[in-house]
């Protein structure tokens, strides 16, 4: 897989202080800053859609090699512990674990990072999908939420059943946020969180 020069970049968005897209291109970072708030099929154009604002170019840095920069910023703690915590590309930052210090040593280390020694072996760009990561089973240990097995297609959403039965879909990110069930709580979640949670028929 050829080494391409390019740039990470830090997207920031109006109707949420807390929702970023960190990316990467070995393209112009405008010209991918267009193409997220034009492209409505995306997750990010779908915040563009859904909020009728757009993204915002916070900043951007150049890069010798864009896909070790983006392991380098991706594959870390809490991340690698977060199932499906990429799975719309998007990132929720919060207080304890993705704050702004956590995406810029993120930065740090993708701007220093350089070339990725074998050049012959495409680098894993971001975390695969894990199901039981102690970062979620802490989450979910004290609201009584369980992971419901062969629900759904599991890519991108987990199905959990609460207590009272409640089935829904959400992503494993988002669910360590917060860890709550939508209808029961609903007033725990943020309503942009609230709108993407999927319910189900309890079985
Ligand atoms: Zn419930």
């Amino acid at each position: 897989m050829a080494v391409k020069a390019g740039f990470i970049y830090v997207l920031i968005h109006p109707s949420d202080e807390r929702l970023i897209k960190v990316g990467m291109t070995s393209r112009s970072p405008e010209v991918r800053l267009e193409e997220h708030n034009t492209q409505f099929d995306k997750a990010a154009g779908r915040v563009v859609e859904a909020t009728g604002e757009d993204w915002i170019l916070k900043e951007f840095f150049a890069v010798e090699d864009t896909y070790n920069a983006e392991s380098a910023f991706f594959r870390r703690s809490p991340l690698t512990e977060t199932p499906y915590a990429l799975s719309d590309e998007l990132l929720k930052l919060d207080d304890k674990f993705l704050n702004w210090d956590w995406v810029n040593e993120g930065l740090r280390l993708a701007k220093s990072v350089g070339v990725r020694r074998d050049t012959s072996q495409p680098p894993i760009p971001k975390p695969p999908p894990k199901r039981g990561g102690k970062w979620i089973e802490a989450s979910l240990k004290e609201s009584g939420l369980r992971p419901v097995k062969g629900y759904g297609n599991g890519i991108t959403k987990v199905a959990f059943e609460c207590p009272q039965r409640h089935v829904f879909k959400i992503s494993g990110s988002c669910l360590a946020r917060f860890p709550f069930c939508p209808i029961c709580e609903p007033e725990r979640f943020d309503s942009y969180t609230l709108r993407r949670v999927e319910t189900c028929e309890s079985k």
